[in-house]
């Protein structure tokens, strides 16, 4: 069984094998073990002791970048690819964010995934040029609750990708890929070289892994470049002929490292905050705003229920009270959002895809209707067309295309607002007639309010002001209804040495609801249980859907005699869990 711990475990042991690469040794950089999390890591200052990931480190770029000039968003895209360029890439145009072409995903969420097809459930490797480099827009909705919040998380980003398939003969492996990498942080963005440091990691994907190395400045990881080298086959890998180099950096942080703004988004939507400032009235108070994001950013902020009380914390430190603290971070908030959002959903519809109730198209209209609420909270007079329209026009040198696209955005966020509108006015009676049953709004009801109505918490507030909104509401129903498709690719998933699954849907297909004992935990999403009632995937018809203790479970398939569920979410080998089955 490949365990990414156990594989990192073997890589840091076997350390010389995987991660010494010539360039960094040349270069002086030495390898060290961080004292408090145990990753390796290179660096050529002596000085440093711990590695630079969160908790060892946090941003130490804020109000204090390490580049003499600043670069914005597009100038920082204009730098990248120049220098690749120089170096021998061929720049190629992003592809559709929408995903067409794997079976599996719903979204473009990395710039791999231009190059991979399925064949027969294995990935496989399409290159049109050998060494290149693309400005791949991506689209994720694992952490919508983060948006606008960390200052680092979007649904909508830019990944940089780096791409090289490697032979022997053609293409480059390991050390030019680094070297590339440094040059580029430490030349045209004249980052000091002692600044810099790889993080070794490791990454494991559906049939494939290999090592990793993450590169950090002052706090901040740039990029990460995988080095996918081994092909998994049960339990046993075996090396591929064709190795390929994955490293992905976000453009984000290329232009925040030499701007050390507040967050992220002060950068990557600078000329859409500009003008929603101006339409709103919000008052950007900048000193304030840099105090604050210093004293968030070094609190551990991964746990979304951690808001309220890193908002406690911080409110203490600044010495203003919670409610000051809201009343100014919280409109801003609303503004970062609504930014990520629009520019979502610009590439979203520009390529193809329209908000419903269903697929990919689900989650575009969680994010509409999530920008429409902030609108309506604030009662702020903004136009989403608008925003969508800046978007494209900043935009416009690296993906001149949006611009043809801006009619068909006007035409549908049209519809679905007057879609939104008949909803707010449903909401009022649908609360009333709760209300009046005497009814309780918990999670659950909210979740079923919104997927059967359409109906926001933020409307339900509006007539029910003591509501509470869990912080991760969207988040969770993003999840339900799954950004990507996330099929079981069965190839690599290793079932050996498990007993046959006690396959019970048969005997009682009314059951919805049991208890059963995890067996195995695979890759941290694929659960294995004793025994089951959900039915896998077969003879033309999907599978069951459902829950395992508190997880969603997207995919159920048989290997074999084994059942194996998909969850999102860890569960413990050998407890017992409750299972259960949407119909
Ligand atoms: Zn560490």
């Amino acid at each position: 069984m490949l365990e990414k711990k156990k594989l990192l475990k073997k890589f840091n042991k076997d350390w010389e094998k995987y991660y010494k690469i010539d360039f960094l040794v040349e270069k002086g950089f030495e390898r060290k073990v961080c004292p408090k999390c145990g990753k390796g890591f290179w660096t050529l200052n002596p000085e440093r002791k711990h590695c630079p990931d969160q908790p060892c480190q946090f941003y130490e770029f804020l109000g204090d970048p390490p580049t003499r000039k600043r670069f914005d968003y597009i100038q920082a895209w204009k730098v990248i690819e120049d220098f690749f360029k120089k170096n021998s890439h061929a720049i190629i145009r992003r592809y559709p964010i929408v995903c067409r072409w794997r079976p599996d995903l719903f979204f473009t969420i990395a710039s791999i995934i231009d190059f991979q097809r399925l064949e027969k459930n294995r990935v496989v490797f399409e290159f049109p040029n050998n060494p290149l480099l693309v400005p791949q827009f991506c689209l994720r909705f694992n952490d919508i609750t983060n948006v606008g919040v960390t200052g680092r998380h979007y649904t909508c980003f830019c990944m940089i990708g780096q791409h090289s398939i490697y032979n022997g003969k053609e293409g480059y492996w390991k050390d030019r890929c680094i070297q590339l990498d440094f040059d580029l942080l430490t030349k045209p963005f004249g980052i000091d070289p002692e600044e810099v440091v790889f993080v070794e990691d490791l990454w494991v994907g559906p049939g494939a892994f290999g090592p990793s190395l993450e590169y950090f400045v002052r706090g901040l990881e740039i990029g990460n470049a995988v080095f996918t080298e081994f092909l998994t086959s049960g339990s046993s890998a075996k090396e591929m002929k064709e190795k390929v180099v994955d490293m992905g950096a976000g453009l984000e942080r290329f232009a925040w490292i030499t701007q050390g703004t507040p967050t992220s988004y002060d950068v990557t939507f600078e000329p859409i905050l500009r003008y929603l400032e101006k339409r709103t009235g919000i008052k950007y108070d900048a000193e304030f705003f840099l105090r604050y994001s210093k004293l968030a950013g070094s609190l551990n902020l991964d746990e979304v229920r951690s808001i309220a009380k890193m908002r406690k914390d911080v409110a203490n430190r600044l010495g203003v009270t919670v409610e000051l603290l809201n009343q100014k971070i919280k409109p801003l908030e609303g503004l970062y959002a609504i930014s990520d959002h629009t520019m979502a959903l610009t590439f979203a519809i520009s390529d193809g895809l329209l908000p419903s109730n269903v697929g990919g198209g689900y989650n575009l209209r969680v994010i509409l209707r999530r920008a429409l609420s902030f609108i309506d909270e604030f009662d702020w007079d903004i136009d989403l067309v608008d925003v969508c329209e800046l978007h494209a026009r900043h935009l416009k040198l690296m993906c001149p295309e949006l611009s043809e696209h801006i009619d068909e955005i006007n035409r549908i966020i049209e519809i679905e607002r007057k879609r939104f509108h008949e909803t707010k006015l449903r909401t009022k009676k649908i609360v009333e007639s709760i209300v009046q049953k005497g009814e309780t709004i918990d999670e659950g009801r909210l979740i079923e309010l919104y997927d059967s109505e359409g109906i926001t918490p933020e409307l339900i507030k509006v007539y029910k002001p003591e509501l509470k909104i869990p912080v991760d509401f969207y988040t969770k129903i993003t999840e339900k209804h799954m950004g990507e498709k996330k099929i079981i690719i069965k190839e690599s998933v290793d079932v050996s040495n498990l007993p046959p699954t006690q396959l019970l849907v048969y005997d009682d297909q009314k059951k919805l609801e049991f208890q059963a004992k995890v067996l195995r935990m695979i890759d941290d999403r694929y659960v294995v249980l004793d025994k089951t009632y959900f039915f896998p995937e077969g003879g033309g018809q999907k599978s069951d859907i459902g829950f395992i203790e508190d997880f969603p479970v997207s995919d159920v398939q048989k290997i074999g005699d084994v059942v194996v569920h998909r969850v999102l979410g860890k569960l413990e080998e050998g407890k017992t869990v409750n299972c259960r089955i949407n119909k």
